[in-house]
């Protein structure tokens, strides 16, 4: 059996930070894998997730099965995030609890493969790396569309014009905030029109939304999502809690359909839970137990994410200063307005690769650097590392 396995390179992400692991210069940096680090490097665990977790220690419930849909006080706060408190669309959304951001958004392509076989998911150039193969071992057709920066926004002339082909049923995916790899969101503008181009093209949106909190605010970052829930009937969603609660390998996130109708809500649910029930059963208790105390702790959350949000944007503006300041191409300042942790630097995959080689700094060869990864001590030597492979 094993003899007909395909023979694969290591993943691109982790292969490259096997080899950062590997290199003996101690003054190597790495911006590769999108978590986020504080000053001294490590990935914190939040305050208000420390205090829940010794609230659950201290009370040791059981760990008997929970339903299929997870943890249901979980899937009622996430909707209520995601869809704004007293929003008239909570009577119209589906949500259940599931296994990361990556978890939803399988969950939602074996959905779509289900409803819809023939639908092609639309995924943005740049994209995040694992969209493409997670809707491909979905069995639905995956193309892309242009994901540019203009002015506030993105270029959605250009967007428009790559999605020619989508089809009545097929799904555009837009990330909600924080574009993973680029940096680049949409204006409000942008996403009013984004609602026209679905509701004359009978697309369905699925926003994938890994950092909501990272960009402007937990309320502010959903603006788009909650847009197109307005005006539209459909309106699939894949959310992650791993950044902003900082619950990476406790895998928790929510997949969420807001429905045409309520009455079409129980049917949805159960489709979704019957999807999940043949491959995981049902997703872990413990983070959602964790994330329902946070929410109850909502003001000490939003706080302790405002420190990191305005951390991650204070670094950026010290990079692109930096930059500025000894003489580095006048494209890299366009990385100012970029949200999130992610931007992509102009440069080659070889100047990234002479980074890496001459200077210790890893970031993917698409030009893709994690800012969070960032120490405000580094970044003098950084920027200068760039202006000399970039000269
Ligand atoms: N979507 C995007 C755009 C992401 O960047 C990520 C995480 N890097 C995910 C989804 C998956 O998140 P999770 O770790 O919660 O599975």
């Amino acid at each position: 059996m094993l003899h007909h396995l395909p023979i694969l390179s290591p993943d691109p992400i982790w292969g490259l930070t096997a080899e950062f692991q590997a290199d003996p210069r101690p003054e190597k940096i790495d911006l590769i894998v999108g978590v986020y680090r504080d000053e001294t490097g490590q990935t914190p665990t939040l305050n208000v997730v420390k205090e829940a977790e010794r609230q659950l220690a201290a009370t040791a419930g059981s760990k008997a099965y929970r339903p299929l849909a997870g943890n249901a006080a979980f899937n009622a706060s996430m909707t209520r995030l995601l869809l704004g408190d007293g929003a008239s669309s909570l009577e119209r959304a589906a949500t259940i609890q599931t296994v990361g951001g990556t978890g939803a958004l399988r969950l939602l392509g074996d959905f779509i493969k289900l409803a819809q076989p023939e639908a092609t998911v639309w995924t943005t150039d740049p994209g995040y790396i694992n969209h493409r193969p997670i809707f491909e071992a979905a069995g639905l057709h995956v193309r892309d569309y242009h994901w540019r920066q203009q002015a506030e926004g993105i270029d959605v002339e250009l967007a428009f014009n790559s999605l020619a082909d989508a089809r009545p049923g097929d799904v555009l995916l837009i990330h909600g905030c924080c574009h993973n790899p680029s940096g680049i969101d949409p204006s409000a503008e942008d996403w009013a029109e984004i609602a026209a181009f679905c509701a004359k093209r009978d697309v369905v949106p699925l926003i994938d939304i890994a950092y909501l909190g990272f960009g402007l605010g937990l309320d502010e970052d959903a603006a788009g999502l909650r847009h197109l829930v307005e005006a539209l009937p459909l309106v699939l969603c894949a959310a992650s809690c791993s950044k902003n609660m900082g619950l990476y390998c406790d895998r928790l996130g929510a997949a969420m359909i807001v429905a045409p109708n309520s009455g079409v809500l129980a049917n949805t649910t159960r489709n979704l839970e019957n999807l999940g029930r043949t491959n995981y059963s049902m997703p872990p208790e413990h983070a959602a137990a964790v994330a329902n105390i946070v929410f109850s702790a909502k003001d000490q959350w939003a706080a302790e994410l405002a420190a990191i949000r305005n951390r991650v944007s204070s670094l950026r503006t010290t990079f692109c200063d930096t930059l500025e300041s000894i003489g580095a191409p006048a494209s890299f300042q366009a990385l100012r307005q970029h949200k999130g942790m992610f931007s992509i630097l102009p440069l080659s995959p070889a100047q990234m690769q002479r980074l890496r080689a001459e200077h210790g700094i890893y970031g993917s060869n698409t030009g893709r650097v994690n800012i969070a990864g960032l120490r405000a001590a580094d970044i003098p030597m950084v920027a200068d590392a760039i202006v000399k492979v970039a000269a």
